[in-house]
């Protein structure tokens, strides 16, 4: 049997952060840096770090970013001066998200930083372990090491997590110690990346499921006019009104299409990572790093827009922080900032990955997709047709706009329509998993189990198929007339 550790953690980390995405953070930033600890670290290096991170006793970080190194880390400047068996870290990183904390005895930063005669740009950056507190042979903790924050951020969100400027080597040098090689910092990063982003996407559906349950929650009790067409008799709740009705079924279409697709994703990471077979492991990888990008980019553009639903759905009251709707839009907005804000997903994904074996790799998903529409076709049912409609139209789309994006390949004009080529995959992908739930049910129905949950099912595909997956084809019309009127203009005339 293949391990599914992926998979079955993505649940409590949806549950976590839907409940405090702020809280949630720590424990995931936590995680990124067990992970390349444990990929490139030495047995030493594990023994000291990981027993105590993998616990909780003490959490973890990620220092990359600097004033003038943001989506460009190529630009890194921190400085590694070698000393004996370690290095001194001297630089300042900013927006470091749970930099600076009580809440456990030690906090352990990775950070990049170059050492003095590495080469420029990207191939010349190198990780390191930098320990608030330094320890001591025997697994204790020894002296404060020279690393502190010198300001916390004042931001628009995620007010209960720290975001924190660090300066390192205010006075000797933070002693740090060298991950893996030298020079192969930004290598080390990127294994952590498909995880790191993957759960940012996470992040922009686990606050969509919150504002849809707050916005359920207040339709079901706010009393508000009569129902259409009628003058008197009592009002009624405002879940009783079409439009109200139109934005809770976007809110739970979309979360459902989001949770299918992160799972499904979630799923491959497990297969490329645990499967007998070799060659499905490269299969499953190839799956993983094409739709992680849009996993990152995608569920982080919709779960804004779930949020911000969340605020109309509850009226004046949804501009009033004692809702708490406003702080799940605030939260979300994040999401499609860090860890590679949209345009870099979308420049990842129609710059790279599509490219990166001529498009194959989007060809068979879309042959899948494609199949799931077929296997609709033979079943009975004006749902699964009206699905089945949908789904082809979005997979022709898809289809069509990948032939687009391959003939024109990284060009300019392609790089200014990446994020609607982004969107429409995502749009296309969360479809197809709704289609395949929808076939599902028509299963269980038939049986006459748990009905109630699988008529809905059967029901938001639909509107799914009928509402928003449209936009495909919008998507398609933006993307081939290409980006010449984005480019157009010059910059005097902004
Ligand atoms: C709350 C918060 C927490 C954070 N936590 C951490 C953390 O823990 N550790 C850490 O290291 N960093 C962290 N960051 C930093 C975050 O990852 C960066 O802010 C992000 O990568 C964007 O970099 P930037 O802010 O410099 O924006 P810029 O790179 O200046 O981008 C500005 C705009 O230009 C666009 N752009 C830039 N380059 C390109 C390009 N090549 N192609 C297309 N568009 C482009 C961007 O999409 C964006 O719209 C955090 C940031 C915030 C706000």
């Amino acid at each position: 049997m293949c391990i599914r550790d992926r998979l079955l953690n993505t649940a409590p980390e949806e549950m976590w952060t839907s409940a405090n995405m702020s809280f949630a953070l720590c424990p995931l930033l936590t995680s990124g840096a067990i992970e390349a600890i444990s990929h490139v670290g030495s047995d030493q290096q594990k023994a000291t770090f990981l027993p105590k991170m993998t616990s909780g006793e003490w959490t973890g970080t990620m220092n990359l970013t600097e004033s003038q190194a943001g989506s460009d880390l190529s630009a890194v400047r921190a400085r590694a001066v070698p000393e004996g068996d370690h290095y001194r870290i001297f630089g300042q990183k900013i927006f470091i998200t749970w930099g600076e904390h009580n809440m456990t005895a030690n906090t352990i930063h990775l950070v990049l930083a170059r050492t003095p005669d590495a080469p420029e740009g990207v191939k010349g950056i190198s990780l390191f372990i930098v320990p608030k507190f330094l320890v001591n042979p025997d697994g204790s903790l020894g002296a404060r090491n020279d690393v502190h924050a010198v300001s916390l951020e004042h931001k628009m969100g995620i007010h209960a997590s720290p975001t924190c400027v660090m300066a390192f080597g205010d006075k000797d040098g933070a002693v740090g110690y060298l991950i893996g090689q030298e020079n192969k910092g930004l290598a080390y990063m990127f294994i952590m990346m498909n995880e790191a982003r993957f759960k940012v996407g996470l992040q922009g559906l686990a606050i969509g499921e919150r504002a849809y349950q707050a916005a359920r929650e207040y339709a079901k009790d706010r009393v508000q006019g009569r129902p259409v067409g009628v003058k008197s008799g009592d009002r009624v709740t405002i879940i009783h009104h079409p439009d109200v009705r139109r934005m809770l079924m976007a809110m739970k279409a979309s979360n459902e299409a989001m949770r299918a697709l992160a799972y499904a994703v979630a799923q491959s990471l497990d297969l490329a990572r645990h499967h007998p077979d070799a060659a499905t492991r490269r299969r499953q990888q190839a799956r993983v790093d094409l739709l992680i990008p849009v996993v990152k980019g995608w569920l982080s553009e919709t779960g804004i827009e779930v949020a911000s639903l969340g605020v109309q759905i509850h009226g004046g009251m949804g501009f009033i922080e004692e809702t708490g709707t406003c702080q799940h839009l605030r939260d979300s907005r994040i999401t499609t900032i860090y860890e590679g804000t949209t345009g870099i997903q979308a420049a990842d994904l129609a710059g790279r990955k599509l490219n990166m074996d001529q498009g194959a790799t989007m060809r068979a998903l879309i042959a899948e997709i494609e199949t799931t529409a077929d296997e609709l076709g033979r079943q009975p049912g004006d749902d699964l047709a009206a699905i089945r409609a949908g789904l082809r139209a979005g997979v022709t789309a898809l289809a069509d706009a990948t032939d687009w994006m391959l003939e024109t390949r990284a060009a300019e004009e392609a790089m200014a329509v990446s994020v609607d080529y982004l969107m429409l995959a995502g749009f296309v992908c969360g479809g197809w998993q709704l289609a395949r739930s929808a076939n599902i049910a028509q299963q269980k129905l038939k049986h006459g189990r748990d009905s109630s949950f699988y008529e809905a099912k059967l029901v938001t595909a639909r509107f799914y198929a009928e509402h928003l997956l449209p936009k495909a084809d919008a998507l398609r019309a933006s993307i081939k007339n290409g980006g010449v009127s984005i480019l157009a203009l010059t910059e005097d005339q902004f």
